[in-house]
């Protein structure tokens, strides 16, 4: 695979058009600029001021009383994962949920926690409160797991980018609490949801203990997610961070992007647009996909590897996630890439033994 290195947006026709991730994206000129100006500290010894500053405009944002910067969304999400659990403790989480999925079972052997995935059964990348009250009703004798945790994704990654609406979340919410199970929230995307919503994040994280919040997506920082929750989480999180060797030193240089990347939370509104774009193109051109609620456009073939090769071949890079082809629209993309997408992929061939093809490249 070609390694692609830049730091500038490529030309539209001359470059793969890269849909694997929103993670591929570079830090804008801006970010460059506010990172080289930083005010930093030792964030071990003290506090960088910076990271301060991130920290306590994500808390606000999100509807926290505290929040920790990480260096990536896997730590964040461990981090309060290991606060939550005791050795064994069960924990669940709706199938596919990047904790159970991609975090190479660190929920289990670093948090010691036994996962349940729990089915989609209010919708894409959802539960109802009635499942979460059946898996969280603990009668059985004392060797039956104790559950103790309930995390929840918004919007859910493998699902392809699903939005939980606020009532939705509220009263999954609310009956884990009852069922007397702590709530972690991945909000990785949370930033899509909203917008898309077009409600305020915070509106999204009501009833949850802890969450976690990528920069390093949508929002295109270079590093860095937080992890948020009381102020004696974020105190404990804080040591969990330095055991698991997050704790750095002028961490300010990179919560500088990180700052930058909050001002763009706005612009997720085209990448949505895009996705849109790209999935009504796909559909016209015979493949089956599935309509977008954000920047995630999944694509259902007979062939996966086969088709990523030939996307690639055709100059279009993509992703595999939960069975299908992801195609993850992003900051660093420009409609013309879009229109470069579509025509590049081209229509389905349907052959008659009904295996779908793909038209062979035409660069
Ligand atoms: C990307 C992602 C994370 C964290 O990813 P890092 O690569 O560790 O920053 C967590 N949850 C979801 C749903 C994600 O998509």
């Amino acid at each position: 695979m070609r390694p692609i290195t830049r730091t500038h947006r490529p030309k539209a026709g001359t470059e793969p058009v890269d849909l694997r991730s929103d993670t591929i994206t570079v830090p804008t000129q801006q970010m460059r600029s506010a990172m080289a100006k930083a005010e930093v500290g030792d964030d071990v010894l003290d506090h960088d001021p910076t990271m301060r500053a991130l920290e306590e405009r994500v808390a606000a944002l999100i509807g926290t009383a505290a929040a920790l910067w990480t260096p990536s969304g896997s730590m964040g999400n461990i981090i309060a994962l290991m606060a939550h659990l005791d050795r064994g403790d069960e924990f669940l989480a709706p199938a596919g949920a990047h904790v159970l999925e991609a975090e190479l079972g660190t929920a289990a052997w670093l948090a010691g926690g036994m996962p349940r995935a729990l089915e989609h059964d209010a919708g894409p990348g959802k539960v109802s409160p009635d499942a979460v009250r059946r898996a969280a009703s603990t009668t059985g004798p004392y060797y039956n797991l104790r559950t103790k945790l309930l995390c929840l994704e918004n919007t859910h990654n493998a699902a392809g980018g699903t939005i939980t609406a606020p009532d939705e979340h509220a009263a999954v919410a609310a009956a884990a609490r009852a069922a007397g199970l702590a709530v972690h929230l991945d909000g990785a995307r949370i930033w899509h949801a909203a917008v898309a919503l077009g409600v305020p994040p915070a509106v999204l994280t009501v009833g949850v203990d802890t969450l976690q919040v990528c920069l390093s997506k949508g929002l295109g920082a270079p590093v860095g997610s937080v992890v948020a929750g009381s102020a004696e989480f974020v105190a404990e999180a804080r040591r969990l961070r330095k055991m698991l060797g997050g704790g750095v030193r002028q961490g300010g240089v990179l919560a500088a992007a990180g700052l930058v990347a909050l001002d763009r939370i706005d612009r997720l509104a085209e990448d949505h647009a895009r996705a849109a774009r790209l999935a009504d193109g796909l559909h016209e051109r015979g493949w089956q996909v599935q309509r977008p609620q954000t920047n995630i456009v999944l694509v259902t073939v007979a062939d996966i590897a086969g088709t990523l090769r030939r996307f690639d071949d055709a100059g279009v890079r993509a992703s595999a996630i939960a069975g299908k082809v992801r195609l993850v629209t992003h900051a660093d993309l420009t409609e013309a890439d879009i229109t470069a997408a579509l025509d590049r992929i081209g229509p389905i061939e349907r052959p008659r033994d009904g295996v779908s093809r793909m038209r062979p490249a035409r660069r």
